[in-house]
């Protein structure tokens, strides 16, 4: 399954408004399913301004500070570097960064980039302070990569032309750009091109209060009642991720509007939710199917992630990008040098004894 697909099976469509918008210049590649949703459903709901964007204060101000100076200056903002879980916010925060630069926003992917010369159509095109964003850049290959450096570090490109002793480098001069780079895996990251960031930012799951803003400020966007019970629930079921947070939302709107007259109650939402398969804590089936794999086939643990996979005949990858930092951060597993280990809060979120706990019943 492709790292696009399995993204959308588990986390919904990324919405697309900033392609709607007028600063979005040129159409990154995008997957046909996806951008087709997202026009149906998520256009609207991306923040369009920093003071629309909920929550990761810290970052918000960071970046204010560095753009403000690099305004003052009248030079582009240095390259930066986003990372953390998908579903956070890194693409929307690359659209508010050139909206706020009042420069072109520039979307590719680094898969997409396959080689230099899809590179160089981009970066000959971009004008002086434009936003070049490449989601994924853990996953552009090593020759772009390399390709890459000079025109981040000196604004130029290097062609060589004629082979053996004829051999010789052009160098291509290019406008000031500034990248934005946005990985789910830093440690994935080459040395030289992370260092080449000069602002690196981490995003982090937010809090259930940032959440239930995030589900009020969308539920007005899209014009459904919804009653504060019911906000809180669907921003606690959310696994801290806005994008789950949006995607439930529309779940249970559909719901209320067939089951109901379009109100969002707490029952509604609840209901909606359950049918869903999602529960109290926010954790889908596939979630649960990873627990229940470590603690009903490996013991509990320590199991590798390649055997988890294989076992939910599920890509390794996808597991470990977007299954298991929550399940990690929440308290369900826990890494060792091993393997994955479940915890008691695991057992007891799927209402199964530990041996230890079977033992004290028995003895
Ligand atoms: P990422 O690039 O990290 O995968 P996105 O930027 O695509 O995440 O965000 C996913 C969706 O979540 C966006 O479409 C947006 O509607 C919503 N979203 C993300 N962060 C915020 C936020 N801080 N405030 C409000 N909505 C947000």
């Amino acid at each position: 399954m492709s790292d696009a697909k399995a993204r959308r099976r588990l986390l919904g469509p990324a919405d697309a408004s900033l392609e709607a918008s007028s600063q979005w210049t040129a159409r990154g590649p995008v997957d046909p399913d996806e951008s087709l949703e997202d026009e149906l459903y998520g256009a609207s709901l991306r923040p369009r301004s920093f003071e629309e964007y909920v929550g990761q204060r810290r970052v918000v101000e960071n970046l204010r500070i560095s753009i403000d100076a690099a305004k003052r200056r009248a030079e582009p903002l240095e390259h930066v570097l986003f990372y953390g879980p998908p579903g956070l916010g890194k693409t929307t925060l690359a659209g508010l960064i050139a909206r706020e630069l009042g420069a072109n926003f520039r979307p590719t992917s680094g898969p997409t980039l396959e080689k230099p010369k899809d590179l160089v159509g981009i970066l000959t095109s971009l004008d002086e302070g434009d936003v070049f964003f490449v989601d994924e850049v853990h996953r552009l290959g090593r020759v772009v990569e390399e390709f890459l450096y000079p025109a981040m570090e000196e604004f130029q490109i290097d062609f060589v032309v004629d082979r053996g002793a004829y051999a010789k480098t052009l160098k291509l001069p290019l406008r000031r750009f500034t990248l934005v780079g946005a990985t789910t895996r830093a440690g994935m990251l080459s040395a030289p091109l992370r260092e080449r960031f000069g602002i690196v930012q981490h995003l982090d799951y937010y809090p259930p209060e940032d959440l239930e803003r995030i589900v009020r400020r969308s539920a007005g966007v899209l014009s459904v009642p919804i009653d504060e019970d019911a906000a809180q629930t669907i921003a606690g079921r959310s696994r801290g991720t806005p994008r789950i947070a949006n995607r439930l939302l529309r779940r249970v709107r559909d719901y209320a509007e067939v089951r109901s007259d379009g109100h969002i109650t707490k029952a509604v939402a609840d209901e909606a939710l359950e049918r869903e398969g999602v529960d109290e804590l926010g954790l889908d089936r596939l979630d649960r199917a990873f627990l229940r794999t470590v603690v009903e086939q490996y013991r509990g643990g320590p199991v590798g992630i390649a055997a988890i996979a294989a076992t939910l005949t599920e890509d390794a990858e996808t597991l470990e990008d977007v299954v298991e930092p929550f399940l990690l951060k929440a308290g369900f597993v826990s890494r060792t040098a091993s393997g994955r280990r479940a915890t008691e809060r695991a057992y007891r979120h799927l209402g199964i004894a530990t041996a230890k706990a079977e033992q004290e019943r028995l003895f």
